[in-house]
């Protein structure tokens, strides 16, 4: 699946640095060598040389590195310049590539080749993107992972396993006479289900590395006074928050963060909900709910005195509906309740103490469960994209369907072939050309 044509770019950032680097990809890059350093070089070793412009000038002189194909990154004879960082010597080197007949690169398109040519399949290539925009260090090692292969050899085996089961079941459905045994059809079901359980921890691992790579955005809302700055203050372990018997002191949206198992949650206290004539407050009140509706998860922060109350359920039913809800119920050192945590329908239910910290250590906990109610998977997470988790998902619902089928064996076999080519998917066994240009067109220029 060889492209033609030459492609070139900065492979580095634009800027000023020590290095910036020019790559350049294409079936044949001798004459390049010859244009651009005036020799040729052997493959794979550093060369101390001089780079030239289209004149013949050298404009710069640094290390060539060259790999010929197929052992490079895109599959196709690479040849890479390492030029002092300025971007006048970089874009006259680059303007230079370009009257040899090379195409400037477009995002991603480095990467593209090395999947057209086998070098990466669909869920390594996307992880390079993700490892280059790690935002931790959990989030970069998960993407290292999924870049060395851990996903794809995860799908892989499934997929084959697969294939393996489908093979059976449509010899069975091509010589109709041979009846299906009873323990084929035990062994199908328990291979069905196998594949299944390990889609399930696919999945919990996907989503675990998508919660370590992305944290988990929290808002605290409730009346004026009922412990928001407290609650905040406790839960970060810092004095974040003006903590006053004045109703209506927070009127900006003040931040807070702590780790809980590595996930990154980040706490927005707001304004008191309630109505103000106060102008400024009434500012506050609007920038609660915006922070209310961005949050995947809302704390409503109640009274233990006074109970849930009817200010409190109006501003309940206000609360964005695709948020998790934790209902806090503050102050129970004034009414003696003992720290506790419960399900109730719509969440969870906690009763603490901001002031004491009694209980808090049951709101952290209530919160990792919202955040990940499948479990917190440590051991080899993935991170993955809306476009595996929906894979996943669509593989895990085929697989049920089959499940339920064993009897009926076309449509059996119909849903296992489904369910192997959503799982192709991830791969890019099966993946349709518009598909990859929004994928590739994501990543950065020179990559
Ligand atoms: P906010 O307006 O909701 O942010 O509430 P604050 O955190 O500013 O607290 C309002 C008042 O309630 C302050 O005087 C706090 O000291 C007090 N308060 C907050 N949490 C508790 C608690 O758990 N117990 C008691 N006794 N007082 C609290």
């Amino acid at each position: 699946m060889a492209e033609a044509d030459v492609i070139a770019a900065l492979a580095t950032a634009s800027g000023r640095s020590a290095v910036g680097i020019i790559r350049l990809s294409g079936p044949d890059l001798m004459p390049f060598m010859a244009g651009l350093l005036g020799r040729q070089i052997p493959p794979r070793r550093a060369v101390l040389t001089d780079f030239l412009d289209a004149d013949g000038a050298a404009v710069d002189s640094g290390l060539a590195l060259f790999f010929p194909a197929p052992r490079s990154y895109t599959g196709e004879d690479v040849l890479e310049l390492q030029a002092h960082g300025g971007p006048t010597v970089l874009q006259l080197l680059l303007r230079h590539c370009v009257a040899l007949g090379a195409r400037l690169a477009q995002p991603g398109e480095f990467t593209r080749r090395a999947f057209l040519n086998d070098k990466l399949d669909l869920a390594q290539a996307e992880s390079v993107a993700d490892l280059i925009e790690a935002g931790s260090e959990a989030a970069a090692r998960a993407a290292l992972r999924s870049l060395k292969g851990d996903l794809s050899g995860e799908v892989r085996a499934l997929v084959s396993e697969l294939v393996d089961l489908r093979a059976w079941v449509e010899a069975s459905i091509d010589f109709p006479d041979e009846d299906v045994e009873t323990g084929d059809r035990q062994r199908w079901q328990q291979s069905v289900q196998m594949v299944r359980d390990r889609i399930e921890r696919i999945r919990r691992a996907a989503a675990s590395g998508n919660l370590l790579r992305d944290g988990v955005e929290v808002a605290l809302v409730g009346r004026p006074n009922v412990g928001k700055s407290s609650l905040l203050n406790q839960l970060t372990g810092e004095d974040l928050a003006i903590v006053t018997t004045v109703p209506g002191t927070t009127r900006d949206a003040i931040r807070g963060e702590f780790l809980l198992e590595g996930i990154a949650v980040r706490v927005t206290d707001t304004a008191g909900l309630r109505e103000a004539r106060d102008p400024v407050e009434r500012i506050g009140i609007e920038r609660t709910w915006r922070a209310a509706r961005g949050s995947d998860m809302v704390l409503l922060v109640v009274d233990a005195g006074t109970g849930r109350t009817k200010d409190d359920d109006l501003i309940a039913a206000e609360l964005p509906p695709a948020a998790k809800r934790i209902t806090v119920f503050n102050k129970i050192d004034l009414t003696g309740c003992a720290p506790s945590r419960r399900r109730v329908e719509g969440g969870l239910e906690v009763q603490l103490s901001a002031l004491t910290g009694a209980g808090i250590e049951l709101l952290r906990q209530a919160i990792l469960e919202e955040a990940a109610p499948a479990g917190l998977e440590l051991e080899g997470v993935f991170l993955a994209r809306e476009r595996h988790v929906d894979a996943l998902a669509r593989t895990a619902e085929h697989l049920r369907c089959a499940g339920e089928r064993l009897t009926e064996l076309e449509v059996f076999a119909e849903e296992l072939r489904l369910a192997q080519r959503a799982l192709g998917q991830i791969t890019g066994e099966v993946t349709a050309d518009d598909l990859l240009g929004e994928i590739f067109s994501r990543f950065c220029i020179g990559k």
